[in-house]
């Protein structure tokens, strides 16, 4: 039995659904194991079906072998050209009435000719996050997928910037740091990397430039490997050379930040609580401005999902949830700093995954 779809199935009745049709590649492969994700919007490799007796995945020509190597606990059908009608037929066999579809996973076009196939005797519900809910507290083989893939994280960032110099530019930083995460065992990046350094690291999704980096300007490094399918999170701030006085000082704000919300937060508290324990110690030092984004986000198939730890989230962190602890400060002009780890919600405090040191580099 698939234990993921059987718990999606009950959670269907108290949302007023007969049916769910899956279509977000991260919830198909988390219910089915099936591990094609589509390379552009328009293109879909399938959608699962489940309803109270069914549960398929519809699938192309293109995809049926590998599909049917890699599901579990789900029957494969193949369609030949119309998955939206292939999806509607396979529910009006069912006999739903009611099917719930993943609003943000389907463009216009793919929604209209959902509808068209549905026709008049099938209601289709918008049905938000009810794959995301399930996939926020993570079991026992997730949570070893992501240390793995944080343990590749940490060995490149070491590796890499423990011999970084002076004039090397941002993107042949974020090269040695893809090509070494790679040669560790990364199937792929969790996310494009960033590599900001002096004025760019006031950017938090800097994009990696020409720009040589130089002595004593912050550089913010954001990367991630995926391993098997999971992401690791990790963003370290280093400085070659000596560190002025400002950087010291911002650097120590931010990390007294992160150690304040890593020694506090723990199972039961509301996401916001967990993002002011850091938001405290950077708005009493009077940055408050300047830490313009959330603590932190959910990591696991996906780089950002549930839940969302922000000033107003009103989640509730529960065991087994893996988030990041992603303090900043940004000023526009000369640079900023972040330091971020992922970690794991324990019912008494939390697990670090995320082990690349924190000192500063040598200055
Ligand atoms: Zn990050
Ligand atoms: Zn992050």
């Amino acid at each position: 039995m698939n234990s993921r779809i059987e718990l999606l199935r009950r959670s269907l009745p108290a949302k007023g659904l007969d049916a769910i049709l899956v279509s977000n590649s991260y919830n198909r492969r988390y219910l089915t194991g099936f591990k094609a994700m589509e390379t552009t919007l328009s293109a879909t490799a399938g959608h699962v079906l489940v309803s109270d007796q069914a549960a398929y995945l519809l699938t192309n020509p293109i995809h049926a072998e590998q599909a049917r190597a890699e599901v579990f606990g789900v029957e494969v059908l193949v369609y030949e050209r119309e998955p939206y009608l292939a999806a509607a037929n396979a529910a009006r066999d069912a006999g739903v009435k009611r099917l719930g579809f993943e609003p943000e996973s389907l463009t216009l076009t793919a929604f209209r000719a959902l509808e068209r196939a549905a026709g008049s005797n099938i209601e289709l519900i918008t049905a938000e996050n009810a794959v995301e809910d399930l996939r926020a507290r993570k079991d026992a083989d997730e949570i070893t997928l992501v240390h793995k893939a944080a343990e590749i994280t940490d060995r490149a960032f070491v590796e890499v910037t423990s011999g970084l110099r002076e004039g090397t530019t941002e993107a042949e930083l974020a090269w040695q740091l893809e090509k070494t995460m790679r040669e560790l065992g990364a199937e792929a990046l969790a996310f494009d990397t960033v590599v900001g350094a002096g004025p760019n690291a006031a950017l938090p999704h800097a994009i990696p430039s020409a720009k040589p980096i130089k002595a004593g300007e912050p550089v913010v490094i954001d990367m991630g490997a995926r391993y098997e399918g999971y992401c690791a999170d990790l963003t370290r701030t280093i400085c070659i050379g000596q560190t002025g006085e400002r950087f010291r000082r911002i650097y120590d704000i931010v990390l007294r930040a992160q150690l304040a919300a890593e020694s506090a937060i723990q199972a039961g508290q509301t996401a916001s609580e967990a993002d002011a324990f850091a938001r405290r110690v950077i708005d009493d030092a009077g940055f408050g401005a300047a830490f313009n984004h959330s603590l932190g986000h959910g990591v696991g198939l996906a780089v950002h999902e549930i839940p969302r730890v922000g000033k107003d989230s009103p989640a509730v962190l529960e065991e087994g949830m893996i988030v990041t602890v992603e303090p900043g400060i940004y000023i526009p002009g000369w640079g900023g700093v972040r330091i971020e780890d992922t970690v794991v919600i324990k019912d008494n405090g939390i697990e670090i995954l995320s082990q690349a040191p924190k000192e500063v580099l040598p200055g």
